[in-house]
C-alpha cells in the first residue's frame, strides 16, 4: 500500500489522479490533498478519500473551509492553511508519492521540497521544473527521489527509453527527441486574425481538457516551450536534440529517435489518466480507466513543422534555454504574467509574446545556482512584465 499527497487535488490533473487512485484503493492510500480556493470541490473529494491532512492556501477560503466541517463525519481532519502548509504534507514522513499539480510557480517550493525529501515525484508543474532546472534535478539525485513525468509528452519520451533508464541522466543512444503538439486552436486560423481571438477561443482545446492557464499556453504554443526546456533537463539533451513536430490528432505523445535509425513513439488516446496511471503504477502497469485505442478510427496521422513566426512564444522558449541561467525563470515569469492579463482581458492574444519578449530584453542570463537568485529572477521578471503590460493598457 502506498500512501500519496495530491498538491493541487481541485484541478485537472488532481481529479485525474483520484479518479486513477478509486481504481486502486488497495494499492493507494490518500493522505493529503491542497486546494487553493476551491473549497467545494475540496470537501467532497475529503468526503470521498478521507485523508488525514487538506491544505486549503487562501486563508480565507480556509476559515469558510474549516466551518463547514463542523459536525460532519470528516470534523477530525487536519486541516492546515496557508502556503507553508503546502510543504508540511509534501514532506510527511508516510508520503511515499508526491503528485505536484499545482498550476505555475505557486508549485515550485512544495515540489522542491518533494524532491529534497527524497519522495517519488510525479511531475505535472511544469513550470517548477522550468524554474529551478539544475536545483530541482539536483536536489532528485542528491536525495535519491524518483522523478516520472506526468506531462503526456515527456511521460511518453519516458516510456520509449530502456526500462533502467532513471530521469537526469544521459539517455544511452538516444540521439533525439521528437516532441509532438498538437498546434493548439489556432494552427490554421490566419495569422492576422489572431489580434481578435477571445479568452474562450483560446480555452477550448480541440483534443485536450486542461486547466485554463496549461490551455493558453497550448493556443500561444508556450506550453511546448515550457516542455522542450522541460525534456532538456528531464532527458539530459541539448535544446538542437528536440524536434518539435506538430501532430494534430494528438495520438502519438512523443517519440525518441536511437542512433541506429529506430524510433520509438507511445501511442494512446488524449487522456491524462494514461501518463498518471503509467507513473502510479511504476516499474509495473495497472488500468487507466481510459477506453482502449481504436486505430481504424484515427485514420490518418499528421506531422507538420511549427511555425516559429505564427508561434514567436515558442521560439521566446528556444532563446531562453539557449542562453541559459536565469532566463528560463525569466521566461516562465512573464508568461505567467502575460497569461493573468490575457485571462482577465487586459490584454490582447498577441500581446502575450510580446510582454514575454520584451520583459526578457531587460535580463541578461547571470547563474540560476541558488534558489535565492532564482525566486529574485522570478519577481523581478513578474514586476517588468507588469511594466510592460501598465504601458499597451495606457
Ligand atoms: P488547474 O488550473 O486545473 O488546477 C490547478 C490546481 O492548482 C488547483 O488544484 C488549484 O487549487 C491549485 N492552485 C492554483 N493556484 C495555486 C496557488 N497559488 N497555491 C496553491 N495551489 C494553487 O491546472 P491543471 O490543468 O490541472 O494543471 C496543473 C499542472 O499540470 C500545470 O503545471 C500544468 O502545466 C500541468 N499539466 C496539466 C495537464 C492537463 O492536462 N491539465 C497536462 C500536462 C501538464
Ligand atoms: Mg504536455
Amino acid at each position: 500500500m502506498k500512501s500519496i499527497c495530491i498538491l493541487g487535488a481541485t484541478g485537472s490533473i488532481g481529479v485525474s489522479t483520484l479518479d486513477v487512485v478509486k481504481r486502486h484503493s488497495d494499492l493507494y492510500r490518500v493522505v493529503a490533498l491542497t486546494a487553493n480556493t476551491n473549497i467545494d470541490v475540496l470537501y467532497a473529494q475529503c468526503l470521498e478519500f478521507k485523508p488525514e491532512y487538506a491544505v486549503v492556501v487562501n486563508a480565507q477560503k480556509g476559515a469558510e473551509f474549516k466551518a463547514k466541517l463542523v459536525g460532519t463525519v470528516i470534523a477530525d481532519m487536519t486541516v492546515l492553511i496557508g502556503s507553508e502548509a503546502l510543504v508540511t504534507v509534501a514532506t510527511l514522513g508516510h508520503v511515499d508519492s508526491v503528485m505536484a499539480a499545482i498550476v505555475g510557480a505557486a508549485g515550485l517550493l512544495s515540489a522542491l521540497a518533494a524532491a529534497q525529501a527524497g519522495k517519488t515525484v510525479l511531475l505535472a508543474n511544469k513550470e517548477s521544473l522550468v524554474m529551478s532546472g539544475d536545483i530541482f534535478m539536483q536536489a532528485i539525485k542528491d536525495s535519491g527521489a524518483v522523478l516520472l513525468p506526468i506531462d503526456s509528452e515527456h511521460n511518453a519520451i519516458f516510456q520509449c527509453m530502456p526500462a533502467s533508464y532513471t530521469a537526469g541522466h544521459d539517455a544511452p543512444s538516444a540521439r533525439r527527441i521528437l516532441l509532438t503538439a498538437s498546434g493548439g486552436p489556432f494552427r490554421t486560423t490566419p495569422i492576422d486574425e489572431l489580434d481578435k481571438v477571445t479568452v474562450a477561443q483560446a480555452v477550448a482545446h480541440p483534443k485536450w481538457d486542461m486547466g485554463r492557464k496549461i490551455s493558453v499556453d497550448s493556443a500561444t504554443m508556450m506550453n511546448k516551450g515550457l516542455e522542450l526546456i522541460e525534456a532538456c533537463l528531464l532527458f539530459n539533451m541539448q535544446p538542437e536534440q528536440i524536434q518539435v513536430v506538430i501532430h494534430p490528432q494528438s495520438i502519438i505523445h512523443s517519440m525518441v529517435d536511437y542512433v541506429d535509425g529506430s524510433v520509438l513513439a507511445q501511442m494512446g488516446n488524449p487522456d491524462m489518466r494514461i501518463p498518471i496511471a503509467h507513473a502510479m503504477a511504476w516499474p509495473d502497469r495497472f488500468d487507466s480507466g481510459v477506453a482502449p485505442l481504436d486505430i481504424f478510427s484515427v485514420k490518418q496521422m499528421d506531422f507538420e513543422v511549427a511555425d516559429l513566426h505564427r508561434f514567436p512564444c515558442l521560439r521566446l522558449a528556444i532563446e531562453a534555454i539557449t542562453a541559459g541561467g536565469i532566463m528560463p525563470t525569466v521566461l516562465n515569469a512573464a508568461n505567467e504574467i502575460a497569461v493573468e492579463a490575457f485571462l482577465s482581458e487586459n490584454i490582447r492574444f498577441i500581446d502575450i509574446p510580446m510582454v514575454i519578449e520584451q520583459s526578457m530584453a531587460k535580463f541578461t542570463a547571470t547563474k540560476a545556482d541558488t534558489l535565492e537568485h532564482i525566486l529574485a529572477a522570478d519577481q523581478q521578471a513578474r514586476e517588468q512584465a507588469q511594466q510592460v503590460i501598465r504601458g499597451l493598457i495606457a
